[in-house]
């Protein structure tokens, strides 16, 4: 088999060996359903309740709070479409930010045009952070909710969401962040944070796809989503995806375990990634804040060449990595991430984004830096655009 180096973490993760192993029997010998009387089948209703622990325990949170879903996705539906709807004779207005992922932004546009809810949708700044005074500024008497992402998952900043949760809870609104990206990598307390509700995802932290979660603080007076039987204390009716959700636990637990030394591995091949790019490529950007900053996230954007070819090229050479320039329908619009913290349309096409693993080696990162300088200046070397740069710089 050729090179195969995977740099897209996260649009998703290979699942953990130990994850893989702790839910395999919950198909073949413990399939039987939680809800069912006998012993066989209800050992699983235990088995299901340790896991809520566990990942309360991780957020400071109680086990009464988890709400186990289908992943980010619907952790993100649910938040803001219950929210609306429980809040909405208190006021119709949402502050969330321009970089968020669809499932927010797409749930805000449909909360605008159904239920007659506004939206502020605030601006980050060139390294695609929140201004507080901004939001501070955004706050009107019926706003009812604030959703803000904890991290981004195109340039990987990170939010200041203590201080939003302050502002939140001052203003006496609510709270949500998608932590999508953020679970697994970032020390998150909800207390200290003043979150009311958070969305994860198993599939981003080496766990199963299909399956997530979504606090729910204590006294939020959030509606059912899914009506039917009593599972998830009757708000998330359907029986219950238990290899999906021993595997959640599982991979919460081992991410947790492993943060401090896993990040920290993973920060100094993020920087070294960065800084030889910076170095061996001109005409580069890098993308998003330099330190407020996941740890396995590089973004840049290369003047004058496709992101999309630079995707097939990297492929041909065995890396898998993703594009900044167009977003998953295959649309040829930028980024809206990447078009919100200012870049131009030319530029924002150019983009690429690698995300590295706990996996990832020194190595791998060297591979993927030779050929990529390789591949840039291959695609400059075609483009009018670059000659005509080149011919103009000369003649200076
Ligand atoms: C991946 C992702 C989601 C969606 O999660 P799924 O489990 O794939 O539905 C939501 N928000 C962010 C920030 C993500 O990265």
């Amino acid at each position: 088999m050729g090179k195969f180096i995977y740099l897209d973490n996260a649009a998703t993760t290979k699942i953990a060996p130990e994850v893989m192993e702790t839910m395999l029997p919950y198909f073949t010998e413990y399939f039987g359903n939680p809800s069912s009387v006998y012993g066989f089948a209800s050992q699983n209703k235990e088995r299901i309740a340790k896991q809520r622990e566990r990942i309360a325990s991780i957020l400071g949170a109680k086990e009464n709070e988890i709400y186990f879903t289908g992943g980010g996705t619907e952790s993100d539906n649910w938040a803001l479409k219950a929210t609306a709807e429980a809040y909405g004779a208190k006021g119709k207005h949402i502050i969330t930010s321009r970089i968020e992922h669809h499932a927010i932004l797409h749930t805000c546009e449909y909360l605008e045009k159904q239920h007659g809810f506004e939206v502020t949708y605030l601006d980050v700044d060139e390294n695609g952070i929140v201004d507080l005074e901004a939001l501070k500024k955004a706050i009107r008497p019926d706003t009812i909710l604030i959703s803000i992402m904890f991290a981004n998952n195109e340039i990987g900043s990170i939010q200041p969401i203590k201080e939003i949760g302050q502002i939140a809870h001052e203003h006496g609104i609510l709270f949500h962040t998608d932590a999508v990206q953020a679970f697994g990598q970032i020390l998150i307390d909800v207390d200290a944070c003043h979150i009311d509700m958070l969305s994860a995802s198993g599939h981003k932290i080496n766990g199963p796809k299909g399956i997530g979660f979504l606090y729910i603080r204590k006294g939020v007076k959030i509606r059912s989503f899914i009506h039917g039987g009593a599972q998830e204390r009757k708000r998330r009716a359907g029986t219950e995806n238990v290899p999906g959700i021993i595997g959640l636990g599982k991979a919460a637990e081992l991410a947790a375990d492993s943060m401090e030394e896993r990040t920290a591995a993973e920060r100094a091949l993020r920087d070294y990634m960065i800084e030889r790019i910076e170095k061996e490529i001109p005409y580069c950007r890098l993308n998003g804040d330099r330190t407020k900053r996941l740890p396995n996230n590089v973004n840049f954007s290369f003047r004058f060449i496709e992101g999309e070819s630079l995707l097939i090229m990297l492929d041909m050479k065995g890396i898998c990595a993703s594009s900044g320039s167009a977003c998953t329908s295959g649309s040829l619009d930028p980024s809206h991430v990447l078009l919100a913290i200012g870049l131009p349309h030319e530029i924002a096409h150019g983009s690429l984004r690698m995300t590295l693993g706990a996996d990832t080696s020194k190595d791998d990162i060297d591979y993927v830096v030779e050929e990529l300088k390789k591949i840039v200046e291959h695609l400059r070397g075609m483009s009018p655009l670059y000659e005509d740069f080149v011919r103009k710089q000369a003649n200076k």
